[in-house]
């Protein structure tokens, strides 16, 4: 497993430093090109990338331009449509090209380095990107919907002070195609392309539920209906093979990273999962989670439009700075408003607030009552998702007692607001993010504080 702890070093890896004076934002690593991982091969991966780039790509490699943009058109039909990773199975293109083809690009797919499966469902996977750097992924079944919590980057440069990926350094931000790769390399796992062997029924399967998933591989994923889902019908987008009998319905951007930090690289994936003639995934099932990012949001909505999650946490700038550090870069009040004016956000698709339970920290009533305050004082079209706690070697809280969730689930439910608390998924398979990844290398408490420092100051 690659070593993701170790500090990188700029001048051999080519990783840019994260900046301390602007926003921690990772600059492009020297070493991608048109934002593709370099293989040791030579060849390019063309998972990940637009149609038109692929059409540039063949004629870079000598087709004339009509011949260019006519392959590239059959070959991504059948990379995202039919999940093909070989060109000799491309039987709509000529004999003769297929290995044209295969000598100078590859149909690429995140390396599995571990598989788990719950005996609740739950799989997760530790994958490993072609220059060596492992990343998570989690899919959670559920009665009516299956989701997959995808990482956008492999560590983070905020350090959440319960998240165990705070914990580790930013390696880099995941491509495009180790994005769209990690929704591929599940649709291959759970056998789910339109032309394989076995196509499941699904129990509840095709029930339109268009409520976003609710996984969080470092929440303990859990994922069940809201007491009120909100079922929308116009869903226009709907791609023709986005949930019929299908067991990856829904996909939550709420694995390592943050993405909203890895902005371009998460979009130009998250259109591919949505385009008709690609994955055909309505935005209506795909929710992006951010830590609040509140410049990138306005952006996020109208280039994405994606359901938005927000981990809010706690709702007094003393608690938020703690455990959310973005928080003193934009507060409170800054992150509500961009929540209130984020487009599309409406009855219908409201933002979910994740509020992961503390103990002693920020579960009290009053923190319950000052939650419903701050949703009704900027009109927000809210619902609450209330995180046990999932502890990890070293860090510092614990988990509210169910009593105390429970309560607090109560007091804001009571105020019209719905606010499920999440069961913990995969509790065997630890399927919290960082966990499998990292099981094995605990750290010290100096070298936990010593990191947060570190970080508070990359904030500014
Ligand atoms: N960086 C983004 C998305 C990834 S984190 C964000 O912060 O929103 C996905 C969710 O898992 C966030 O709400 C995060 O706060 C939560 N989370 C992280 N570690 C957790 C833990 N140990 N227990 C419970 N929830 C956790
Ligand atoms: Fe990064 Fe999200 Fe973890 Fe915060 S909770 S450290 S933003 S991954």
């Amino acid at each position: 497993m690659a070593d993701i702890e170790t500090p990188a070093d700029p001048a051999a890896t080519g990783l840019m430093p994260i900046p301390g004076h602007i926003d921690p934002v990772p600059l492009p690593r020297a070493g991608l090109v048109h934002g593709v991982t370099p293989r040791a091969d030579g060849r390019t991966d063309l998972i990940g990338l637009p149609r038109p780039r692929i059409a540039a790509l063949f004629e870079e490699a000598g087709l004339d331009r009509k011949q260019a943009r006519l392959r590239a058109k059959q070959v991504f039909h059948w990379l995202y449509h039919r999940g093909v990773t070989d060109f000799a199975e491309m039987t709509d293109i000529a004999k003769s090209m297929r290995p044209w083809l295969a000598e100078r690009f590859v149909i690429g797919r995140p390396e599995i380095v571990e598989a788990q499966h719950s005996t609740d469902g739950t799989r997760k996977w530790l994958l490993r990107t072609a220059d060596g750097h492992d990343f998570e992924m989690v899919f959670i079944p559920d009665a009516d919907r299956g989701t997959l919590c995808v990482s956008s980057q492999v560590g983070c440069t905020l350090n959440c002070r319960f998240c165990h990926t705070g914990t580790m350094r930013l390696v880099r931000n995941l491509t495009a195609g180790e994005i769209v790769g990690q929704v591929m390399l599940a649709r291959d796992s759970l056998n789910e392309w339109p032309n394989a062997t076995s196509s499941r029924a699904r129990p509840g399967s095709g029930s339109g539920s268009d409520e976003p998933g609710h996984a969080s591989p470092q929440a303990l994923v859990m994922a069940q209906p809201l007491p009120d889902q909100v079922r929308d019908d116009d869903d226009e987008d709907e791609g023709s093979y986005s949930s019929d009998g299908r067991l990856l319905t829904n996909i939550v951007m709420m694995g390592m990273g943050e993405p909203l930090y890895n902005f371009d690289n998460v979009r130009d994936a998250l259109k591919l999962v949505m385009d008709g003639d690609g994955l055909a995934l309505s935005k209506r099932r795909i929710t992006l989670s951010t830590s609040g990012v509140v410049p990138k949001m306005a952006q996020c909505g109208e280039e994405i439009g994606v359901n938005l999650a927000v981990s809010l946490h706690a709702v007094t700038k003393d608690v938020r700075d703690e455990i959310v550090p973005i928080n003193r870069k934009y507060g409170i009040e800054e992150l509500l408003q961009a929540c209130a004016d984020y487009p599309g956000a409406s009855n219908a698709r409201r933002i979910t607030f994740e509020y992961v339970m503390l103990k002693d920290k920020n579960d009290s009533d009053e923190d319950a009552r000052e939650l419903v305050r701050l949703i009704k004082h900027y009109k927000l079209p809210a619902k609450v998702n209330l995180i046990p706690f999932n502890p990890w070697p070293g860090a510092p809280y614990e988990c509210s007692t169910p009593e105390r969730v429970r309560r607090f689930s109560d007091i804001v439910f009571e105020a019209g607001i719905s606010a499920p608390v999440r069961t913990p998924r995969g509790r065997d398979i630890d399927a919290a993010c960082g966990q499998l990844k990292t099981a094995a290398e605990k750290k010290s408490r100096a070298e936990l504080d010593r990191l947060y420092e570190e970080k508070q100051a990359a904030l500014g």
